[in-house]
């Protein structure tokens, strides 16, 4: 069988058994494409069914979770936890609260955990969690009874060693706190099984900033080995949480004009840059829409998600150097990047997992955007993350400065393992294949060492 029957084997194979997943399924056919001149080089991924193996969780939890809401009714939402591929590590990944949860988005995003994971070059596996529960709304004690639910089922799932979740949409410090509260009270154990900690709880400084800083450093490769400098860009951010917000934050520290930021009710441009202050105000603290910012800054724009056609995103519409989509999956669709390619965007680097449509990936490639592929770009969270749990290990606490230092160093390392990779298969720059087979590589190599199980 040729390299690409043998892929597209596998992912008929994906399609029939796992009807309606299409987020992992456009997960793995991405995957599974840039793998092809690999495999043709490389037979033994074939002879020892990797691919027919590493699109298959290793285990599967699907669980109840009922809790008591405010006005004393019984609640009940899916809780899920997808240990994918545990071959160079414990399984990590975080977990994300929102009702758009369901098997097939768990599935996407814990398959890219694997790679992403893989690419940091630190020791741990792909897995993924969350849940359909949406946190908007609710009450701080709503919150707590949920996780104190979500948690006294996933606690006999994880462990310091063995899965260590984090957070994601809908998951942060606050959640996080109430996960690790209830882990403790039923285990008895304090130990890092979870990262995205407070700082008085063993957390690490640096975590909360490190997917949007370590966002920035990777364009900033990008940039460098294009001969361009981010100083004075004019960047088009969406979302405004996590990601997108300390996307925002470094790119101002950098001397860059991060213009836009959205959240799912609409849009804010504020042409002379965002203000961070009043971004972590509105969204991190109040918890609150958009909306709230332009009443803040008379020369801010909000533009409404209602207001725009249904299918294409305000914010790839500003004109822009670069695009840093940082909210979810499949934000940036084919037109969209039509529109970013008009007004003359020259890199769109992916702070979300999955942003853009393989039809825009596709037309950004072949039309000269360069292209940052999230399971590169945002692995900052993640490698930070592993910071967090090595620091809980060895009972240590490093300062900002050192473990941002060791954050600058991975983002070039993995730039620097998608690049090279790319060369190697006669794709130079070409980032997707790149870190794909890097990822995929290390991986693959241990399955085979550690047998067919
Ligand atoms: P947050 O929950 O902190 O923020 C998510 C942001 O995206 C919010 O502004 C939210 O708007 C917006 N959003 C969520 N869903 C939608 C939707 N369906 N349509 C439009 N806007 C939406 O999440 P994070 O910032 O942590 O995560 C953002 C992305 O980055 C995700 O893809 C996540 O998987 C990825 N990621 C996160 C990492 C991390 O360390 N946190 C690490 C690596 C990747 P609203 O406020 O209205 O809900």
């Amino acid at each position: 069988m040729s390299a690409i029957e043998y892929v597209e084997k596998v992912l008929a194979d994906v399609k029939a058994c796992s009807p309606g997943q299409d987020e992992f399924y456009q997960a793995a056919e991405e995957v599974l494409h840039s793998l092809v001149p690999l495999l043709e080089k490389e037979p033994k991924y074939e002879e020892n069914g990797i691919l027919e193996r590493i699109v298959i969780p290793e285990r599967s939890m699907i669980f109840r979770v009922s809790w008591v809401d405010d006005a004393g009714k019984v609640q009940t939402n899916f809780g899920y936890r997808i240990q994918f591929n545990s071959a160079i590590g414990p399984y990590k990944g975080g977990l994300r609260y929102h009702p758009s949860v369901n098997l097939g988005i768990i599935k996407f995003l814990g398959f890219e955990q694997i790679f992403k994971n893989s690419l940091t070059g630190l020791q741990i596996g792909g897995g993924k969690g969350g849940s359909n529960f949406d946190p908007k709304g609710k009450s701080n004690n709503e919150v707590m009874r949920f996780c104190q639910a979500f948690m006294t089922e996933l606690y006999r799932h994880i462990g310091e060693t063995k899965d260590i979740p984090a957070g994601d949409i809908g998951v942060g410090a606050r959640e996080i706190g109430y996960l690790y509260g209830q882990f403790k009270k039923i285990t008895g154990s304090f130990e890092g099984v979870l990262t995205g900690k407070g700082l008085n709880w063993g957390g690490s400084l640096t975590r909360t900033e490190a997917t949007g800083y370590g966002s920035v450093y990777f364009a900033q490769n990008i940039l460098k080995k294009n001969g361009l400098d981010i100083k004075g860009m004019r960047c088009a951010v969406s979302g405004s949480g996590n990601v997108a917000t300390y996307t925002i934050q470094k790119l101002k520290e950098v001397g860059a004009i991060p213009v836009t930021c959205s959240d799912s009710r609409g849009m804010i441009y504020h042409e002379k840059g965002i203000d961070v202050t009043t971004l972590k105000a509105v969204k991190e603290v109040g918890r609150q829409s958009l909306e709230a910012y332009a009443e803040l800054h008379e020369d801010a724009v909000y533009t409404p998600v209602h207001s725009y056609p249904e299918d294409r995103n305000a914010v790839w519409d500003v004109p822009c150097d670069i695009a840093f989509p940082s909210a979810t999956q499949n934000e940036l669709n084919l037109e969209d990047a039509k529109a970013l390619h008009k007004h003359g965007c020259k890199l769109v680097n992916e702070g979300a997992n999955m942003p853009s449509t393989l039809e825009a990936v596709e037309y950004m490639q072949s039309n000269g955007i360069l292209f940052g592929p999230a399971k590169a770009a945002n692995a900052g969270g993640v490698a930070v993350s592993q910071l967090e749990m090595s620091q809980n290990a060895s009972m240590e606490r490093w300062s900002f400065e050192e473990v941002d230092e060791k954050l600058h160093k991975i983002m070039k390392n993995i730039f620097d393992a998608a690049y090279n990779t790319s060369v190697e298969f006669g794709k130079e720059g070409n980032l997707v294949m790149g870190a794909n087979i890097a990822g995929f590589r290390k991986v693959a190599d241990s399955m085979i060492d550690e047998g067919a199980i």
